[in-house]
């Protein structure tokens, strides 16, 4: 199961998604509200924290997560005190009762991943892209657009038509035509 336990939180903060199953897991941790009781109003513990990127508002929340669950955190850069174990690209990981793979999109920032499941036509894609062919900027430390471009490209060619849900950074969910959303954005990030 995946909810977005930052839904109608009034903050600058980013998505947080908690995925339940085998492996609980929590992908970003959010800012500025009490991540915590929101969590626990699902479940007690958590197996693992992975983290799209290490924007603030997607990290903040870091700290307060590990105190509470005695949990470690994965990301692609671990020079980043919030990043535990390092995410190769291409690597599998476990999340919920899938298995995900890790795809290095950088652009928005360079630590940048999508995690993505073929099998449940699953992706997350942090700030990558959002939902009606918005896109990550790129106009902070590290971005640059046509590496985002590129990267916007790889995620749509890599996933299927099978793609059923792309759970993104900000704002709903994109769960209707999801690739046409993937391709928007691309076009978007080309012509702006
Ligand atoms: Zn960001």
């Amino acid at each position: 199961m995946i909810q977005n336990i930052a839904n109608n939180i009034q903050a600058f903060t980013s998505n947080v998604f908690l995925v339940t199953g085998e492996t609980t897991a929590l992908i970003d941790t959010g800012a500025n509200f009490d991540v915590i009781s929101r969590i626990e109003e699902y479940t007690e513990h958590i197996d693992r924290v992975y983290l799209t990127h290490t924007h603030a508002d997607h990290i903040e929340n870091v700290p307060s997560v590990r105190g509470a669950f005695d949990v470690e955190t994965w990301g692609y850069d671990t020079t980043q005190d919030v990043v535990d174990h390092a995410i190769q690209d291409e690597e599998t990981l476990p999340i919920g009762d899938e298995t995900y793979m890790a795809l290095h999109t950088p652009g928005h920032k360079p630590d940048h991943l999508c995690l993505y499941a073929a099998d449940v036509g699953v992706c997350f894609a942090g700030d990558l892209i959002f939902a009606n062919g918005s896109f990550g900027r790129t106009d902070l430390e590290g971005g640059n657009r046509k590496t985002l471009i590129q990267s916007i490209n790889r995620l749509a060619d890599t996933v299927t038509d099978d793609l059923t849900a792309i759970y993104t950074g900000h704002g709903p969910a994109i769960t209707s035509h999801p690739q046409e959303d993937i391709n928007m954005a691309a076009q978007a990030a080309q012509m702006q």
